[in-house]
């Protein structure tokens, strides 16, 4: 067998760390991503109709700025410089996505664009026959509905009074106009945030779910957020019902055909982060290589696990290839190359993105 040249090896080594193809080319550095790479999230504007008891917009003080969308230049830049690098596009991070006031228009250049897989997560409770008929027109793939209780007292006690009915009725509607337009997309999932308060009705959101038609539920713990002040909540210090329930879910998520994501048991210890790939005895989160998280002011972060600290840059200030290879960006790699992780990813528990 003829030995791979160097030039292929750096290919596999590269591939080895970032979990993304790659392809050698003629021009330095002879190693070059794909075309499209990137994970981006954003968000379009700071705003949400609710104020969640669990709601992360808590830990970044989002309350409190003044409510604004994204500045159209802003997002013409983003449109201009990372859309064609993006592979995967989720219009939503921190915010309620169709709080934004340009979101048609948001769409209609997202569906020109290309991208071959775009979602959002949504509270659901302002979707309406418009905006699903632009979501189907823009391509959108997924959906994601937040959906933290199996009945009005739990899910209006954590979703700020929101209304179950209204969320299941608008969920329903989406299946309605994909019917009539009979196309499989956005399909639809629910997510749960996982807390002593909705942990006895896990099993009864998946049985909604499954009348609802939605073929796969998701949940992840609740991050308590120190600002939160809601230890009490967490889990982690409510293991034995956490993984009674949770055993229970799954049983029926089997018998209803619902595939359930959710977290090992605590007894089974040592949950693997999604993200993190071996290289080969070590292991690299990939996302300094890979992810970007941009708000809706334009400040930029690896991921969704940032809450604090400064940005690692601004694109209403510095195009997207300063921030990405700029020193923030570039220190960050090299701490992850050399595992000598400080910050936010010194303390990172879980690898969501
Ligand atoms: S719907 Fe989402 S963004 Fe809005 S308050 Fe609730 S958790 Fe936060
Ligand atoms: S905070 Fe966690 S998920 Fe984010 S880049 Fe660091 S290790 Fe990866």
């Amino acid at each position: 067998m003829p030995k791979p040249s160097i030039l292929h090896r750096a290919k596999d080594f590269v591939e080895g760390t970032a979990g993304r193809r790659v392809v050698v080319s003629n021009r330095f550095p002879f190693v070059e991503f794909q075309k499209r790479f990137l994970t981006v999230r954003m968000d379009l504007s700071n705003r949400c109709n609710l104020a969640c008891l669990v709601c992360g917009r808590s830990a970044l003080d989002s309350h409190s700025v003044r409510a604004s969308d994204m500045e159209w230049t802003l997002f013409q830049r983003i449109v201009r410089e990372i859309f064609p690098k993006t592979l995967e596009l989720f219009l939503s991070c921190t915010a309620e996505p169709l709080m934004a006031r340009n979101f048609s228009d948001i769409l209609r250049v997202v569906g020109k664009s290309q991208i071959p897989f775009v979602a959002f997560t949504t509270n659901g409770l302002l979707l309406n026959e418009e905006n699903i008929q632009e979501i189907i027109s823009a391509g959108v793939k997924e959906i994601y509905v937040s959906f933290d209780g199996a009945t009005q007292g739990t899910f209006g006690a954590i979703r700020g009074g929101a209304s179950i009915q209204k969320v299941m009725k608008n969920i329903r509607l989406i299946n309605h106009i994909k019917q009539l337009h009979s196309t499989p997309t956005p399909r639809v999932e629910l997510h749960i945030t996982l807390m002593r308060s909705n942990i006895e009705e896990v099993e009864g959101i998946i049985e909604i779910a499954h009348s609802l038609q939605i073929s796969r539920v998701t949940a992840l713990h609740f991050h308590a957020f120190p600002q939160l002040n809601l230890d009490s909540e967490s889990l982690h210090n409510h293991t034995d019902i956490s993984d009674t329930c949770l055993e229970r879910a799954r049983k029926r998520a089997a018998e209803l055909n619902v595939k359930f994501d959710c977290p090992p048991a605590f007894k089974q210890a040592k949950p693997a982060p999604t993200r993190i790939r071996p290289n080969p005895t070590k292991q690299v989160c990939v996302l300094p290589w890979t992810s970007v998280v941009i708000r809706h002011d334009g400040d930029v972060f690896p991921c969704g696990v940032w809450y604090d600290g400064e940005p690692f840059g601004n694109l209403t200030k510095s195009s997207f290839s300063e921030v990405w290879y700029g020193p923030k960006y570039q220190a960050l790699r090299t701490e992850m190359r050399e595992h000598k992780l400080q910050s936010v990813c010194g303390r990172c528990e879980q690898c969501c993105g």
